[in-house]
C-alpha cells in the first residue's frame, strides 16, 4: 500500500514514523513517502544557532504531562538530550507594574486561599467575585460548546478573566477569549465544571493529584526541550527515515481521484500516485488541494492569527534585573504590541552563553496584528520600545532575530470540534482514503500534533 504524507512538520513526521514502525514491527506491506514544500523539515519547529545562543523561532518546548512527544523522544533514543525548564515565577503586567501570578494557580485559576487573597493583581471586589465560583451552580446543558470568555466570566466575573486568564490562556491559542471554543481548547475545565461544579475546587483536586503522582512534592519543570533545541527531534526523525522516502521542495498543488487511489500533482511539474494520502498542511492549503471538496470554502474560512517572535540577544550587563521570574505577560488593553516576554537565560540557561541574556518576545494580538507584516526594522524598533517600558536595557542588543508567523496560529472558535468532525465525515465520502491531521484540527501543542500524526497513520492502514 502506497501512503503519501504531505507536510514535514511534527504531525507529518510523526505519521511517517508510525507507518515505518508498523512496517518494521508488523511486516506490513507499506510504502510510505513524505512530501514537504520547503527545503527543510520541521514546519513551525525551527531552531537557530548563533554566536553560542540557541534560538527557537517557533515553539520552544513541549508539555511533558501529555505523553506523546516525550515517548517519541524516548523511542528515538533522545532521552539523554532532554532538558527540563527552570521553574520560577511568571508575572503579569497591570498598570505598568509586574504582579506575580498567585502561587498555587492552575492555569490562572487560584487553588490556594492565602496567595490569592494577598495577590496584588486583583482588587478586593474582583477577589470576592472570583470566589463566587465556590458556590455558583454549573448550569450548562450537555453537549453545548461555548466561548472560553463566557464560561469563565460566569464563574469568576470579569477581573480575574481580563487580568489573569486572558493573557495566560488566549496566548496559547492566539484568539480572543470571547471567540475561542471551550471544548476544543481547554476541555478539562468543561469536565471539571461538570464533575466538581466549582473550578477552584476542581483545580485544587487536580493539583493535589499531580503532586501525589510527582511523588516528592518538589516543584519541577513542566516543559521539555533538547540540549540542542527542538530541531533535534526533527533531525533525528529525518536521519532514521529510509533513503529516498522523504522529498523536500515538493509542494503539492492538487489531488485528483483515480480509479484506485489518487494522483498527486506537484508544483515542480512531477506527479505521483498513492493509495492513501495524509494531509498535514495548514487548513487553507489543504482546502486548495481538494478542488471538489464540499466543505472547501468553510475550511478556508477557518481563521488563523498572526504573530511574530523577536529574539533579542544581550550581554548580561545590559539588562537590569527587575524581576526574579522567567517571563511576563502583557494583557490586552495596554498600548503595547508586545504580548509576552520569556527570559530565556532564566527559563533555559543552557541555551544562552555565560554572561549573556536572551529575550524572546511575542508581538501581535488577535485583532491587532498589523505589526507582523511590517519590516524587520519596524518590528524590532517597536518591540524594543515596548520592552524598554517594562525592563531597563542599558546597551544596544548584540543582535536580534525576527520570525513572522502569518495566519499560523489556528483559532479554535466555538463549534470547532463539530466542524472538524463534519469535514472528516465529508472527506471519507468524497475523498475516501484521504485524511487530515495537524495543528489546525485537534490540538495545537506539539504532543497533540504527535498524537494526531500517530492516530491518522493507524487510521490510514485500516
Ligand atoms: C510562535 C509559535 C510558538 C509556539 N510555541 C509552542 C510551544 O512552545 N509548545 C508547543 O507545544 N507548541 C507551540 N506552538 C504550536 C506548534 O509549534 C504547532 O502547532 C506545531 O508545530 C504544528 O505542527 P504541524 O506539523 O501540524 O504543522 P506545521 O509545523 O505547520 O507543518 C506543516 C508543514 O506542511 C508544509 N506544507 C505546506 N503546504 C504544503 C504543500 N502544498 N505541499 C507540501 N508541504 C506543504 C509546510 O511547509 C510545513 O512544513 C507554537 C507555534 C508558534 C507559531
Amino acid at each position: 500500500m502506497k501512503v503519501a504524507i504531505i507536510g514535514g512538520g511534527i504531525t507529518g513526521l510523526s505519521a511517517f514514523h508510525e507507518l515505518e514502525k508498523q512496517r518494521a514491527v508488523n511486516g506490513m506491506n507499506i510504502e510510505a513517502e513524505l512530501f514537504e514544500a520547503d527545503s527543510k523539515l520541521g514546519g513551525k519547529i525551527e531552531t537557530l544557532h548563533r554566536e553560542g545562543f540557541t534560538i527557537e523561532r517557533g515553539p520552544d518546548s513541549f508539555l511533558a504531562r501529555k505523553p506523546e512527544m516525550l515517548s517519541l523522544a524516548q523511542e528515538l533514543g533522545l532521552e539523554d538530550q532532554l532538558v527540563k525548564n527552570e521553574t520560577g515565577k511568571a508575572f503579569i503586567v497591570n498598570n505598568g507594574d509586574f504582579h506575580p501570578i498567585p502561587e498555587g494557580s492552575v492555569m490562572g485559576i487560584p487553588t490556594r486561599v492565602r496567595p490569592f487573597l494577598r495577590s496584588s493583581l486583583l482588587s478586593n471586589s474582583g477577589k470576592l467575585r472570583a470566589s463566587a465560583d465556590l458556590w455558583l451552580p454549573d448550569k450548562r446543558t450537555e453537549g453545548n460548546d461555548e466561548s472560553l470568555g463566557l464560561f469563565f466570566r460566569k464563574r469568576f466575573g470579569d477581573e480575574l478573566v481580563d487580568r489573569v486568564l486572558e493573557p495566560l490562556l488566549s496566548g496559547m491559542y492566539a484568539g480572543e477569549m470571547n471567540e475561542l471554543s471551550l471544548e476544543s481548547t481547554f476541555p478539562q475545565f468543561s469536565y471539571m465544571g461538570k464533575k466538581h461544579r466549582s473550578l477552584i475546587l476542581g483545580s485544587r483536586s487536580m493539583a493535589k493529584q499531580r503532586k501525589q503522582s510527582a511523588g516528592t512534592g518538589q516543584k519541577s519543570g513542566l516543559f521539555r526541550t533538547f540540549k540542542g533545541g527542538l530541531s533535534v527531534i526533527v533531525d533525528e526523525l529525518e536521519k532514521k527515515a529510509r533513503e529516498g522516502s522523504i522529498h523536500k521542495q515538493k509542494q503539492l498543488l492538487e489531488l485528483t481521484p483515480l480509479e484506485n487511489g489518487y494522483n498527486l500533482q506537484f508544483a515542480d511539474g512531477t506527479n505521483k500516485e498513492a493509495d492513501r494520502v495524509i494531509l498535514t498542511m495548514p487548513h487553507e492549503i489543504t482546502a486548495n488541494v481538494l478542488p471538489s471538496f464540499s466543505a472547501r470554502e468553510e475550511m478556508k474560512s477557518l481563521p488563523g492569527a498572526s504573530i511574530a517572535t523577536v529574539a533579542i540577544a544581550l550581554k548580561s550587563s545590559a539588562l537590569a534585573d527587575r524581576i526574579e521570574g522567567t517571563g511576563f505577560l502583557i494583557p490586552k488593553g495596554n498600548d503595547a504590541v508586545l504580548k509576552a516576554v520569556t527570559l530565556v537565560h532564566k527559563k533555559w540557561p543552557n541555551m544562552v552563553p555565560e554572561g549573556h541574556a536572551l529575550l524572546r518576545c511575542f508581538v501581535g494580538r488577535p485583532g491587532n496584528d498589523d505589526i507582523v507584516s511590517k519590516s524587520d526594522e519596524e518590528i524590532v524598533g517597536q518591540t524594543l520600545r515596548d520592552v524598554r517600558s517594562f525592563l531597563e536595557i542599558r546597551e544596544e542588543p548584540l543582535f536580534t532575530n525576527v520570525t513572522r508567523w502569518q495566519n499560523a496560529m489556528p483559532k479554535y472558535t466555538v463549534g470547532h470540534q463539530t466542524r472538524v468532525a463534519d469535514w472528516e465525515s465529508a472527506l471519507s465520502k468524497e475523498y475516501p482514503g484521504v485524511y487530515i491531521a495537524g495543528a489546525f484540527y485537534k490540538g495545537i501543542g506539539l504532543p497533540d500534533c504527535v498524537r494526531q500524526g500517530q492516530e491518522v497513520a493507524v487510521k490510514a492502514l485500516q
